[in-house]
């Protein structure tokens, strides 16, 4: 059958938890089988019971890696179950020694080094008994590490936006993580992240179950539901490609069924730019959501009546981000009459067609869409709707679009047609100087 399989049998949509690609193809489907480390079942029969779950592993045309796409983190009882690893095979003891030398190697003198998820602290232990001074600190949700004076238990999980500025380590380890996280490369991002943010340089050490071998052998019990993520060589370096400012070493070992990946993580200039710029918009525009609020509001307690131009999209938008309510701003008038008799989503005002206006004028007309306010005055003169004055938001607060600079103002082209021309109409009240002085009072 997969000898003939037509891409429709194959494609499947779905993020790569590697590489972030969203095209993978169907590689083994396990079909609906138990969790097989972390449930200890106590009886025959509770373990007979087991919950099945899906085993959909599918390949990233990208860059290799396997995963399972329909994996669940919330199906896997981390919190309340220990991960218990073998750490006694005389091959594997041997390869954990190579581990701490290569390491060390790395280190300072006197380093600060983090492992995630160290279990019971076998490689930290280890680590800290060949250097002579530093800092060794162990996180793990699972509370009952023993770690003597060895080095500092944490029992937590270890998030880069609050722990790397925190303890700033030379090094950060991951021994037998990355393949049960849902997201590695969304935690090696956070971890890049955090370190151009926080100016605070590190390196992560990660070490994995590595499946370069077994597309050869055709060995399938790697696939089990606890490990959802399966790296080969490719897969790691494509992840940290993606993130780091440079990968020091992609090895494997233990006959190469283990895959280890060095890589150093510093200045991220554009990151740091973007989150400033980001953070900036947000204070601004939480600044100018409060003033024009309360421009609002007063222009609402005012004996001067309104009208929003505009109740779907955009529009919408502005009415439910300045929770104009229906008690307070009734009326909604829309140009499209398709519009008319539907309500604004969120708040409720009937959105009437632009002629009610004729006959029921109100003092200010506040256009919800600055980027087609030029159209809609347009609109307001060519039908005779009286009024004092067309307001719309820009820069923070509420202006006169006919009066004040601002960039949506559109010339008509062909001047000679009479009616293009917007005919200034004289300052209206709630927008003279003394209103103004007086909102700019009560806004700040
Ligand atoms: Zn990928």
């Amino acid at each position: 059958m997969p000898e003939s399989a037509t891409i429709q049998d194959i494609l499947r949509q779905s993020t790569c938890p590697a590489c972030a690609h969203h095209v993978a193809v169907r590689f083994f489907d396990g079909g609906h089988l138990p969790l097989t480390t972390l449930a200890w079942p106590k009886s025959a029969n509770e373990a007979k019971a087991m919950k099945r779950l899906p085993h959909s592993f599918v390949r990233c045309v990208d860059c290799g890696h396997v995963y399972n796409a329909d994996f669940s983190y919330a199906e896997v009882p981390y919190s309340d179950k220990p991960n218990l690893m073998f750490n006694k095979g005389e091959i594997w003891s041997e390869h954990l020694r190579a581990v701490v030398e290569l390491l060390i190697e790395r280190l300072p003198s006197d380093p600060i080094v983090i492992e995630i998820g160290c279990g019971e602290g076998h490689l930290l232990r280890a680590l800290a008994g060949a250097c002579r001074g530093g800092r060794f600190i162990g996180f793990d949700p699972n509370a009952s590490i023993d770690a003597g004076d060895a080095f500092e238990a944490r029992a937590e999980l270890f998030d880069p936006a609050v722990h790397l500025a925190e303890f700033r380590p030379d090094l950060v380890i991951s021994r037998h993580v990355f393949e049960h996280l849902m997201n590695p490369l969304g935690f090696v991002q956070s971890l890049a992240f955090a370190a151009a943010w926080e100016h605070c340089p590190t390196r992560l050490f990660i070490e994995v179950p590595c499946i370069d071998r077994v597309f050869e052998m055709g060995r399938t019990v790697d696939f089990f539901y606890e490990h959802n993520s399966h790296f080969t060589t490719q897969s790691m370096s494509r992840m940290l490609e993606r993130c780091a400012s440079g990968v020091d070493m992609i090895e494997t070992g233990y006959n190469d069924e283990v895959l280890f990946a060095l890589a150093e993580f510093g200045e991220r200039q554009q990151a740091v730019d973007f989150a400033e710029s980001a953070n900036a918009f947000r204070n601004r525009v939480r600044r100018s959501h409060e003033t024009i609020q309360r421009e609002l509001d007063i222009l609402a307690r005012s004996e001067y009546s309104v009208a929003i131009w505009g109740g779907t999209g955009k529009a919408a938008a502005f009415i439910n981000q300045l929770g104009l309510d229906a008690q307070r701003f009734p009326t909604v008038v829309d140009s499209d009459p398709d519009k008319a008799g539907t309500h604004v989503p969120g708040t409720g005002q009937l959105i009437r067609h632009r002629d009610h206006l004729l006959e029921h004028p109100v003092d200010f007309i506040v256009i919800a869409t600055q980027w087609r306010a030029a159209d809609i005055a347009l609109e307001i003169q060519r039908t005779g709707i009286r009024h004092q004055a067309i307001v719309i938001e820009y820069q923070g607060r509420l202006i006169d679009f006919l009066r004040d600079e601002h960039p949506y103002r559109i010339e008509p082209s062909d001047r000679s047609n009479e009616s293009d021309y917007i005919e200034p109409i004289p300052r209206p009240k709630f927008l003279s100087r003394r209103v103004r002085t007086r909102l700019m009072k009560e806004a700040s």
